[in-house]
């Protein structure tokens, strides 16, 4: 057992919140005056409660156990987005202070314990995720120095202001790191609506995005009969009707979609649209399901193309594949969670997180919270004290398990 003091995680995440306070929320893009303000804040930390800390060549806040061989690396992001909420990433970056905090009080002298990570530019300011995938040698701060921000701040110089630049990088280090372990809020509303106070983590889903182009013939909307007109905009509407029938049958119960965006040519109301622009974008944990999706929408586009009056050409935009969380590392934090009598719900994540870059190198498990009403991203986010404490304690009872 690792006795975490509740308490004291939770006046360190108010202390957090002050950088770039907005309202109830933070606004703390990376490499802002408050984020780099916030990063310091966070090494201070860490150098008090024990740990060998730095601040590296890619802004990541690196605090390790000292005098270990072996340890549990926790972690996550204290980047926002604008005007963003005071818990998303830096939870499970306080956790991950609070417990290896707590293990080094206790005394423990065994020869594994718990390094800490803030990654920087989860939220990509500039190339999201960027910090953890520097940590596990992806990429190298050089490959990515001319990446612009929508401010048009080069990443490079933003490093160069903060200080951070040309230091020396942490890295993964294969031999002492077991596993990794991310806590973070839900940032949706099923373990409320559940009931259920623990959330852990099966898989970040895979995202695929696709255009889908119409052609028709723009005519005279009041003199052209409707069985003679080569109606892109109808065409597109009855194809995106047909795309959520086909996916409603072969999805997952996990499986979202979005019809994110449509735009029609010439876009007047006396003009039978010549042409129409629909953006769907779909996410599903398992490949074979998004295979299926990609095929639904294939099929449905056939359908408009044999009608013979509007084309329709689908071209994917992008695909991310989906990462599987660590079974065995999850099924720790089921125990935990029994353990601590508030019983888990598996479930998919279906934003990105650091912890998919880290899934692909090591052991790697998440651990949701509930959200209030489900908000994120934005500054009406907020966790109730009781959950952000019992959360933390379920993680350091897996910890405890994970490192016995
Ligand atoms: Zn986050």
């Amino acid at each position: 057992m690792i006795a975490i003091n509740g308490q004291r995680l939770v006046s360190d995440l108010k202390a957090l919140a002050r950088f770039g306070r907005v309202g109830t929320g933070v606004n703390r893009p990376v490499f802002t005056p408050d984020d780099v303000a916030s990063r310091h804040w966070l090494l201070e930390r860490m150098q008090d409660a024990g740990l060998d800390a730095v601040i590296d060549g890619i802004g990541n806040v690196y605090g390790r156990t000292p005098k270990v061989s072996r340890s549990v690396l926790i972690g996550s992001h204290t980047d926002s987005v604008p005007n963003g909420g005071w818990l998303d990433g830096a939870l499970g970056v306080l956790y991950g202070l609070e417990i290896a905090r707590a293990l080094i009080e206790a005394g423990d002298a065994s020869e594994s314990g718990v390094d800490v990570i803030s990654f920087a530019d989860e939220e990509g300011r500039f190339l999201g995720t960027v910090g953890s995938r520097v940590f596990c040698g992806e990429v190298v701060p050089a490959d990515c120095a001319g990446v612009l921000s929508a401010d048009g701040t080069i990443l490079a110089e933003a490093l160069e202001q903060a200080g951070f630049a040309g230091r020396p990088l942490a890295r993964l280090e294969p031999a002492r790191h077991q596993g990794y372990f991310e806590a973070h809020i839900e940032q949706g509303p099923r373990l409320e609506a559940e009931t259920k106070r623990i959330g852990v983590v099966t898989a970040i889903v895979g995202i695929r995005r696709a255009r889908v182009v119409f052609g028709g013939q723009a005519d005279h909307a009041g003199t052209t009969p409707m069985d003679m007109r080569r109606d892109a905009g109808s065409a597109l509407i009855e194809f995106a009707h047909d795309v959520a029938a086909r996916f409603r049958n072969v999805g997952s119960t996990d499986t979202v979609w979005n019809f994110g965006s449509i735009a029609f040519e010439p876009g007047a109301a006396n003009v039978v649209p010549s042409g129409a622009e629909l953006m769907i974008e779909f996410r599903d944990s398992s490949l074979g399901v998004l295979d299926r999706l990609e095929q639904a929408i294939a099929a449905a586009a056939e359908t408009v193309n044999e009608a013979d009056k509007v084309s329709c050409r689908v071209e994917p935009v992008m695909a991310l594949e989906p990462t599987a969380m660590d079974e065995a590392l999850g099924t720790v934090i089921e125990e935990a969670a029994e353990m601590c009598q508030a019983p888990a719900i598996w479930m998919p994540s279906g934003a990105g997180h650091d912890a998919m870059v880290l899934g692909r190198h090591l052991p790697t498990a998440m651990l949701f919270i509930p959200s209030i009403g489900g908000r994120s991203h934005d500054i009406a986010e907020d966790t109730d004290e009781a959950d952000i404490v019992l959360g933390a304690e379920v993680l350091a009872e897996a910890v405890a398990r994970f490192l016995a």
